[in-house]
């Protein structure tokens, strides 16, 4: 009970110096990134072309960074929940997920059908994007992944799955799952998104299984209460 009590004070600290920090940051680079934008219409030698790109790439990455932590700042705060369709909501996340997957020549497979859950639109389009994301940057070292997505109902509750065919995960890495700043991906990773989708799926009422095997890999399968379930109960 002692190490729990201990670990979520420690996450309050963390919380609140995050979104401080997320705040003073952004501030500055918003203006940054403006005067770069305008620095581009200007003529310019290729050469200065190209560093301008770089540095608003790395801008834009550092803006990524920043929104991860600004949610891990208030992932407790729900906000509008509504009826969502998760046909609708995976077809969303698949284009912005495809320029990720076409880079890295990854096909995407679907069996998606119309099914109601309920939830903050925000909180679960986060959701699909960092587990499919994850699914994506782990075939990055193969040729040819393939990333399947599918979805089913089930009596009062409605399945997601999302399946990879990457580097995959051993037990242990499985178990740290959901813990904040856990990353295998050095520089390249701040160990949140697993964290948040844990935080969010739980507030949705659902839950989380992961099957992955090391060098073979992994499947997401989320859990959530169908909201045609939900509104029957009422009625
Ligand atoms: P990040 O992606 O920034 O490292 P995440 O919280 O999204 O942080 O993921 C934490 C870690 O979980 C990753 O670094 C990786 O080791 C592991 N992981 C998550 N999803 C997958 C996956 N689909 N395949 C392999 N490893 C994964
Ligand atoms: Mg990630």
């Amino acid at each position: 009970i002692q190490t729990k009590v201990f670990q979520s004070e420690k996450m309050e600290t963390v919380s609140q110096l995050a979104a401080s920090i997320s705040h003073e940051i952004r501030n500055p680079l918003t203006s940054v990134k403006g005067f770069l934008q305008l620095l581009q219409k200007s003529e310019l030698k290729d050469k200065q072309k190209k560093y301008l790109e770089i540095s608003l790439t790395e801008l834009d990455r550092a803006e990524e960074v920043i929104r991860d932590y600004l949610s891990y700042a208030k992932p407790d705060s729900t906000g509008p929940m509504m009826v969502l369709n998760v046909k609708e909501e995976i077809d969303r996340i698949i284009n912005i997920l495809k320029p990720l997957s076409n880079q890295n020549s990854i096909h995407i497979e679907t069996e998606v059908n119309t099914h109601y859950i309920k939830g903050n639109p925000q909180h679960f389009r986060q959701c699909l994007v960092n587990i499919g994301k994850n699914a994506i940057e782990s075939m990055e070292t193969h040729s040819k992944g393939t990333l399947s997505i599918s979805t089913a109902r089930e009596e009062s509750f409605v399945y997601i799955s999302i399946k990879d065919t990457g580097i995959g995960m051993t037990k242990n890495q499985i178990a740290r799952l959901g813990e904040p700043y856990y990353s295998t991906k050095g520089a390249k990773g701040t160990g949140l998104g697993t964290m948040l989708v844990y935080r969010y799926i739980q507030k949705m009422g659902g839950s989380i299984k992961v099957n992955s095997k090391k060098g073979q890999g992994t499947e997401f399968i989320i859990r959530l209460p169908s909201a045609e379930a939900i509104n029957s109960i009422h009625k």
